[in-house]
């Protein structure tokens, strides 16, 4: 399918019918004369890529300067046109972001190395301005749709670093847009065979057995929503195939043993509306134990929230429901980038995810590429967890974190002069895995010097394994000072 200007304007219009459009007709004039004599591998004229990319970010919400500089992405790679040009007619703001697109698709190195390079320049470029990597991911999404005009080598190149780069940022950004369809699109390239069995299975169930099980749970719940005067919209919610790939072989379980490949959505208005339907469906079905979850209290690392909890439900099948507001469902889309939706159009986000501040630290800290990658995947790519201090701040850490993780987080004399924990008011060991919702208190002893031996063992994170090194060299200079002196 094609896409064209007045596809993108309609959508930039319905975002914001007060946008001038202007700039983005300029740049639409410009990209056409930039791009005209060339085409893509598919045969396609080359002018579709960035109108695609630039329809994509439209779709997603977002501000218009990203739409203009998705139009623009490769004029300053591909054709003759230099930063400059663009800058003169399209402003700093503009050129600065079509720059930014440019430098990411600029990678020296081949095999790991590659791979750690590319990284390296996301999180550089993620922590100078976000809305670069938005727009390459736009970029990358077409790239990965038209993916079929490539040699196999080539295409599984892509594929592969999408799956293992972009697909797990765009988690932790909280896209579920981007993560759900370059997951998808990376698997069917990857393992074909794989993806067209379980596209099948899916597809079977989406059409025919849950429409009729989505329609059989909307007529049992309604009456009971209208008689507390919720209004409400209900629909069903599908895994990514390639998320359900992962839990098979995540869990070793067959197809049918995977129970969350579907869920009910319930929209509603309020925060209030949300408990209120909880408690309505717990009042109609059973609830599985231990399966209720408050992201709204608690909101998952990537700024997802809403209520989860699973039920026996309607022919005793188990099934899963997730209410949530309207401003929640559209910020579960498109995550950092609705919140320029929202919140008037900011241009930088006042408060960068903390884990960005902790890559760039990472980055700082580590010189070895091996040592990089595997720390990243350590405090990173990995399901994070919530605990709060006795004041009740939140300090959030990656899974499997224990409670020297937490002292050094929360500040590094208080690591160093940890003795003893109470997880919950009660008196805990220092090797406990801490789980998300504890509340921590250390306990200190003001003459303790330095960390113990063994607390690089149980010491999860890098930053608490820096401190605990430092810690530990240092003391040992003091010691042999010391000994010196009294020699
Ligand atoms: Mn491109």
């Amino acid at each position: 399918m094609s896409a064209t200007l007045e596809q993108i304007i309609d959508q930039v219009k319905e975002n914001d019918p007060k946008a001038d459009i202007t700039l983005l007709r300029l740049a639409y004039d410009f990209a056409i004369k930039a791009h005209q004599n060339q085409t893509r591998k598919s045969g396609e004229k080359y002018i579709q890529h960035p109108l695609q990319t630039a329809l994509t970010l439209a779709k997603i919400r977002s501000d218009l300067n990203m739409v203009i500089a998705g139009l623009l992405h490769d004029v300053s790679e591909d054709t003759n046109h230099k930063i400059e040009d663009i800058e003169k007619d399209f402003g700093k703001e503009i050129a600065f972001l079509v720059n930014g697109v440019t430098k990411l698709g600029k990678i020296k190195y081949r095999g790991a190395e590659r791979y750690v390079e590319s990284l390296k320049k996301m999180f550089i470029a993620m922590a100078e301005d976000i809305r670069v990597i938005i727009i390459r991911f736009a970029d990358r999404l077409h790239n990965l749709e038209t993916l079929d005009s490539l040699p196999l080598e080539k295409r599984q190149r892509i594929a592969q670093e999408s799956m293992e780069i972009y697909a797990p940022i765009a988690d932790l950004l909280g896209i579920w847009y981007f993560k759900n369809k370059i997951g998808d699109l990376c698997f069917k390239h990857l393992y074909p065979e794989e993806y067209k069995k379980l596209e099948y299975r899916y597809l079977i169930e989406q059409k025919f057995e849950n429409k009729q099980f989505i329609e059989k749970t909307k007529k049992i719940i309604t009456p009971h929503l209208k008689k507390e005067n919720i209004k409400f919209e209900i629909n069903g919610r599908f895994k990514g195939l390639h998320s359900i790939f992962l839990k098979m072989q995540r869990k070793d379980r067959p197809f049918s043993e995977i129970y969350d490949v579907f869920a009910l959505r319930i929209v509603v208005d309020s925060i209030a509306d949300c408990y209120k339907t909880i408690g309505i469906i717990h009042s109609i079905w059973k609830p599985k134990s231990h399966r209720f979850k408050d992201y709204i209290a608690i909101p998952k690392p990537n700024g997802y929230r809403a209520l989860h909890t699973t039920v026996f439900g309607p022919n005793g099948k188990v099934t899963e429901f997730q209410v949530l507001t309207k401003d929640m469902y559209e910020e579960s889309l498109y995550g950092i980038a609705a919140h320029w939706y929202y919140k008037g159009r900011t241009v930088q986000l006042e408060h960068q995810p903390r884990w960005i501040q902790d890559i760039l630290n990472i980055m700082k800290q580590t010189k070895d590429n091996k040592e990089f990658v595997s720390n990243i995947k350590l405090s990173v790519f990995q399901d994070r967890i919530f605990v709060f201090t006795p004041k009740g701040d939140v300090i959030d850490l990656p899974e499997g974190a224990t409670a020297i993780d937490f002292a050094y987080a929360v500040h590094t004399e208080i690591g160093n002069k940890c003795v003893g924990v109470l997880i919950n008011d009660k008196i805990s060991s220092l090797d406990i895995s801490l789980k998300s919702g504890d509340s921590i208190e250390i306990i200190t002893e003001k003459n303790r010097k330095k960390p113990g031996k063994d607390w690089l063992r149980l010491a999860k994170t890098p930053h608490a394994r820096a401190k605990i090194k430092t810690a530990i060299k240092k003391d040992s200079g003091s010691a042999l000072k010391r000994f010196i002196k009294w020699k």
